[in-house]
């Protein structure tokens, strides 16, 4: 059974068709890149998984089972954590508060203060996200800002990660970080979805990759049966030159 999959999914902002009948099976235990020319549908599929947006048709199956996902708390009781482009994070708390207030309705998720900040230490230390959970998050970089979002996820017990443009805002040393952690937590058997526009990065990481194009989803292939050309061809429909860099 696949981690997710999505059958049929589209949405309409207006005239923008943003989505078109998008399906995508991601197996458990993989990195699955989704990458796209900026305006493909992205983001908004991404919306759609996190109850931003309700989809105009489609199905979600998340391991095996449909589900409606109407708000983010559906979507984080049903596994999914999303760090997004722009961080979700209030900047005036603490990590520790950061972590475990359910960002969307300020509802304390567990009660303990005690025990939520042993378990934020042990997942730092686990997946080598060190961050001070009493610091305000305005005193933080951009990377450890991140940081912050993906120990939140782990804190609610995410099996499904998934990242829009993540390496946006990092330093390449930080970015190299970032990898080594989301391949750690693949090989523990989490499943990641890595949004990106770098065909360097789909190279680098994922395991699959899916193609977005003005709103299709235009091809899945295994990433080490394809190259960064063939994926610049899908992207934008007709074949094109790379630049060496
Ligand atoms: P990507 O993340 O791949 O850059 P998006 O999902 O952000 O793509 O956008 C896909 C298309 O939908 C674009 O044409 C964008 O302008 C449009 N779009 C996205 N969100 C909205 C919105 N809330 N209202 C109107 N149009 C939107
Ligand atoms: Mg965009
Ligand atoms: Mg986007």
């Amino acid at each position: 059974t696949p981690a997710i999959e999505l059958r049929g999914i589209s949405k309409a902002f207006g005239p923008v068709q943003a989505n078109k009948g998008i399906d995508l099976m991601v197996p458990r235990g993989t990195i699955h890149g989704i990458i796209g020319e900026n305006g493909a549908g992205k983001s908004t599929l991404m919306s759609i998984l996190y109850g931003f947006y309700r989809p105009d048709a489609g199905e979600i199956l998340i391991g095996g089972r449909p589900i409606v996902i109407s708000d983010s708390q559906t979507a984080i009781r049903a596994g999914i954590g999303m760090v997004f482009q722009h961080f979700k994070l209030v900047q005036n708390f603490t990590v520790l508060e950061n972590v475990i207030l359910g960002a969307e309705d300020g509802r304390l998720l567990r009660p303990s203060l005690a025990r939520a900040r042993g378990e934020l230490q042990r997942l730092a230390r686990e997946y080598e996200l060190q961050v001070d959970p009493d610091a305000l998050i305005e005193e933080l970089s951009v990377g450890h800002q991140q940081r912050v979002e993906i120990l939140k996820a782990l804190y609610r017990q995410a099996d499904i990660l998934i990242l829009d443009e993540p390496t946006g805002v990092l330093t390449p040393a930080e970015a190299d970080h970032l990898f080594r952690i989301l391949r750690g937590l693949r090989d523990e058997g989490k499943t990641i979805i890595l949004i990106t526009h770098k065909l360097r990065e789909i190279m680098q990481i994922t395991d699959n990759v899916s193609v977005m194009r003005r709103g299709e989803m235009v091809a899945s292939v295994k990433t080490s049966e394809t190259s960064p050309a063939a994926l610049a061809e899908l992207m934008v429909g007709r074949k094109v030159l790379l630049r060496v860099d």
